[in-house]
């Protein structure tokens, strides 16, 4: 009697609570995989999340980087227009004194009306009239422009020439301001 274990009731006891344990074991094992997957899963949707958030990093830094090469083109697109428009405007300027500088030389500047020679001199100045006269005046105020007659002297001179080439001489009239 004493021989078969399984008549002792602590034995019994204790071989149905270790069979519990055995039983129990696969369910654990199951727990564990499971927890072990959801650990797998929810560090795959973390790398899949910070490999999304650098790749969106990456295309804001790109989109910026494209603004600012953009903003950089147009600066210096303005720039050159800028440049140009200060070229046009000085050879416009050139141009222009030149054009005067011809129309000076060709019809304004004194010449000898007999050869043309550009060597004359002037060999005397005389007053032949002396006038008051009206003359008109544009002024400029806070109510806008007002026009005005001022009294003022006029003279009529004289001028003689003589020209250095084939000594012809001639006069000139001219009607100048004195002024008040
Ligand atoms: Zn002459």
């Amino acid at each position: 009697m004493a021989n078969d274990p399984n008549q002792d009731s602590t034995y019994r006891l204790r071989v149905e609570a270790l069979q519990k344990v055995i039983d129990g074991i696969p369910r654990f094992k199951y727990w564990i995989a499971q927890a072990t997957n959801e650990q797998h899963a929810q560090q795959q949707a973390r790398q899949q999340q910070s490999l999304a958030q650098q790749q969106a990093d990456l295309a804001q830094e790109q989109a910026r980087a494209l603004a600012l090469q953009e903003q950089q083109q147009q600066a210096v697109a303005h720039q050159e227009r800028q440049a140009r428009g200060q070229w046009l405007f000085w050879i416009g300027l050139v141009f222009a004194a030149i054009v005067a500088g011809w129309v000076w030389h060709r019809f304004i500047r004194h010449r000898c009306p007999s050869c043309k020679s550009l060597n004359v001199h002037c060999t005397g100045q005389a007053e032949l009239d002396r006038f008051k006269g009206r003359i008109k005046v544009r002024e400029k105020n806070s109510r806008g422009t007002n026009t005005r007659f001022m009294s003022t002297t006029f003279v009529i001179n004289r001028y003689d020439y003589a020209c250095d080439e084939c000594d012809h001489t001639w006069s000139e009239k001219k009607k100048e301001e004195l002024g008040a």
